[in-house]
């Protein structure tokens, strides 16, 4: 019964069309109402703007002299008669029913739903989806079948014209439950939203963009995906990839990508302060930094970044390559066109061990120019901390490296016009807006630590200009990857050996739970002093978070030395750590750590010329899931195809990390399944801007549209 509208709160709100409130539907009471709430389901477009789980067939409709046995078919009929039989088993019931089509009569029966007796009653048409079996005596009947009144008011009364139910006799949707909500009670309120759709619906797509992909219009896309016409590609259906589900689907990603758009126009709309220039001067104090050769890959990124430096409005730019591809060369390089043009240059990495290293790094590289580097982390002392941040604010220091104490608001500069990022998905995008915030309009450049999957490159970043580096330095070979059970741990401590006794390094990576567990502390520690005894002549030593900065920074001086020949590590030591000497990485506990983990762990030896190994050492029993991300790691060092197999065993969210990674809500799109779709939207997104109907598209929508993506307020 619908409420009648004076008692709706605020009768306006009760809306038309797609913006109709569910709590006003038919069937739909408080309760009801309050659980589609919680599943974030308040007005029919968002209820119909959520695809169903999958389709079923159940389409074939036949007679019931045709009805076979173990063939599933659709069959409608009258019901003649109705029986409720209480069997000597206590509790356990039978409810028969003799329905008569036009080729005979033929029995229904479901156990143990009693209360179907008052459901039908002799006259009345129904429709009946099952497997026919064979009972002897009765012979054929349909058991359990699914059921539907033809013309009742749960069902709709659909089918009084087409003699096809909701249920059956069709294609159906089948959905996820809501809360109590069965897909069969959806499939109802479903039906009923699209029945109170008006027969035009406004189209945010552009008329050309329609016709050139061959689009249904809106409202019939909406009809067609819940409720496919006969004749509809079942197996389409199922990958979502039917006329109407691939029309809905591209809407959502084309309006997100529009949004995007749109907001980098504003962005190149604005004017840095600065201007950069790259002259001889500054190409030869970059090149007197450079210790090699880069890469063809590196030279090409560069130049894209250089590029953007030089442009009016400030860079946006992601650089994405694998691990050890050489990323932080091309950023150095940025800088240095950035300081030699007057401008301070804020570096932040996401680990106090990332951040020392790289000052360890750049402060030597730079330390014949005129440029003073300083550091900045959380385990700073108070007096040094404010003669960093004194330097900083009148100038004198010229390029801070540092943790996300970066962006703490005691820290100003005087003119910082370059902001890098590295290791960019452990921050949050208000991490990344906080140091932009910093400069006025500073150029941005953030990097990845790993490859990310090109669908997630184009949503979670999708605003940004992406530079890739494909190749590697020279001389690199694949590092020999191999999971081993921890039985075999005395061989691969054999090859440990081996490599000591060439000069080379290892790292010993044990999963801590918790950095703060002592427990876990004392288990690593032990470890040194087990594997100190394996190796004797060789210095262990023990590198975990809760050290103090200090003795963090002589234990990774000594190791980059060479002093250290064993390194104990927790997993502080996985991004980024860069001593080329290291040629094995022994993980304990593999199965502890994740995909993009391991190839980062992985990343941290075959930095130089020369073989490397890594072994992954894990407890049994080990889980499928366990074992399928170990193979995967040791079937291949491609970082890049790692990325896309993590997306598909673990979904966009968990690959980014972080919720705050800045995802965008999409209510039908999916990042796995709809890569190619998001690279079409794109296009179209480009190409709307470009003829200049984005404008046109944009007003029309909804104003709560840009926050539905996550696109209002900072990127
Ligand atoms: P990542 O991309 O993982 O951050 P790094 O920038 O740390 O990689 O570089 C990995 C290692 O490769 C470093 O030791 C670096 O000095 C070295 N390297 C980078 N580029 C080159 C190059 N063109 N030739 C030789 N070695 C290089
Ligand atoms: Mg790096």
């Amino acid at each position: 019964m619908r409420p009648p509208v004076e008692n709706a709160q605020s009768p306006a709100s009760a809306g038309s069309g797609l913006h109709a409130e569910l709590r006003f539907l038919k069937g739909v009471g408080p309760r009801r109402a309050a659980e589609l709430e919680r599943a974030g389901l308040r007005t029919s477009d968002d209820l119909l703007h959520r695809f169903p789980l999958r389709y079923e067939d159940r389409s074939r409709l036949v007679r019931s002299s045709a009805l076979r046995r173990g063939e599933a078919a659709a069959v409608r009929g009258q019901v003649v008669s109705t029986g409720l039989r209480h069997t000597r088993r206590r509790g356990f019931s039978l409810f028969e029913m003799l329905v008569r089509d036009d080729a005979g009569t033929f029995r229904a029966v479901w156990m143990n739903r009693p209360y179907l007796k008052s459901a039908f009653s002799p006259g009345q048409t129904v429709l009946l989806y099952g497997t026919p079996e064979w009972r002897d005596p009765g012979g054929l009947r349909l058991s359990n079948p699914q059921y539907e009144l033809l013309g009742d008011e749960e069902g709709d009364g659909s089918g009084r014209e087409t003699g096809r139910g909701l249920h059956s006799a069709r294609v159906v949707p089948v959905y996820e439950r809501i809360g109590t909500l069965t897909t069969k009670q959806l499939r109802g309120l479903v039906h009923r939203a699209l029945d109170r759709l008006p027969t035009e619906l406004d189209d945010p797509l552009p008329a050309a963009l329609r016709a050139r992909r061959r689009l249904p219009d809106r409202r019939q896309a909406l009809r067609e995906a819940h409720f496919p016409s006969p004749g509809a590609s079942l197996a389409l259906l199922n990958r979502f990839r039917s006329p109407a589900q691939v029309r809905l689907i591209l809407e959502e990603l084309f309006l997100f990508r529009l949004g995007l758009e749109a907001r980098g126009r504003s962005r190149t709309r604005e004017r840095k302060p600065h201007a950069v220039r790259v002259d001889d001067r500054v190409r030869r104090s970059a090149l007197a930094v450079l210790p090699f050769r880069l890469t063809p890959g590196q030279r090409k990124a560069l130049r894209a970044v250089v590029d953007d430096l030089r442009r009016p409005c400030p860079m946006n730019r992601l650089l994405q390559g694998d691990v050890g591809c050489g990323k932080t060369i091309v950023a150095v390089l940025a800088a240095l066109v950035a300081l030699e043009n007057g401008l301070q240059v804020a570096f932040m990495a996401p680990t106090e061990i990332l951040a020392e290293q790289h000052f360890l790094t750049l402060r030597p590289l730079l330390a014949r120019s005129r440029f003073r580097v300083v550091s900045l982390t959380g385990g700073q002392g108070a007096k040094a901390r404010r003669d960093t941040l004194a330097a900083l604010e009148k100038g004198e220091a010229h390029l801070a490296v540092g943790t996300h104490a970066l962006v703490q608001p005691s820290v100003a500069f005087r003119q910082l016009g370059l902001v890098i990022i590295d290791e960019q998905h452990r921050f949050g995008v208000r991490q990344r807006a906080a140091l932009r915030e910093k400069g006025r309009r500073p150029d941005v450049l953030v990097m990845t630590a790993t490859p990310i999957p090109r669908s997630l490159a184009l949503t979670a970043y999708g605003d940004l200009d992406v530079a890739v580096i494909r190749d590697r330095p020279p001389g690199r070979t694949p590092v020999d990857t191999r999971i081993e059970p921890e039985s075999r741990r005395a061989a691969v401590h054999a090859l440990v050996e081996r490599q000591l006794r060439l000069g080379r390094q290892a790292y010993v990576v044990y999963p801590l739970v918790d950095e703060s567990d002592k427990v876990d502390l004392k288990a690593a520690a032990v470890m040194v002093d087990t594997l100190a005894r394996r190796f004797p002549g060789h210095v262990v030593d023990l590198l975990h978070g809760r050290m103090k900065s200090d003795d963090r920074e002589t234990v990774m001086a000594r190791f980059a030395a060479g002093d250290v020949g064993v390194l104990v590590a927790t997993t502080v030591i996985e991004v980024g750590v860069d001593v080329p000497a290291a040629s094995v990485m022994v993980v304990e506990n593999a199965e502890r750590f994740g995909l993009a983990q391991l190839h980062q762990l992985r990343g941290r030896v075959g930095r130089g010329p020369g073989r490397a190994w890594c072994r992954l050492l894990y407890q049994e029993p080990l889980s499928d899931a366990g074992r399928a991300r170990l193979e995967a790691v040791a079937g291949t060092t491609d970082g890049f195809a790692l990325a896309e197999h993590d997306l598909r065993l673990r979904g966009p969210g968990e690959v980014l990390g972080t919720r705050q990674a800045g995802l965008p809500t999409l209510r039908l799109a999916n990042l796995v399944r709809d890569q190619d779709l998001m690279e079409v939207a794109r296009d179209e997104a480009a190409r709307a801007v470009q003829e200049g109907v984005a404008d046109d598209v944009l007003a029309r929508l909804d104003a709560g549209w840009l926050e539905r993506f996550g696109l209002a307020g900072v990127g």
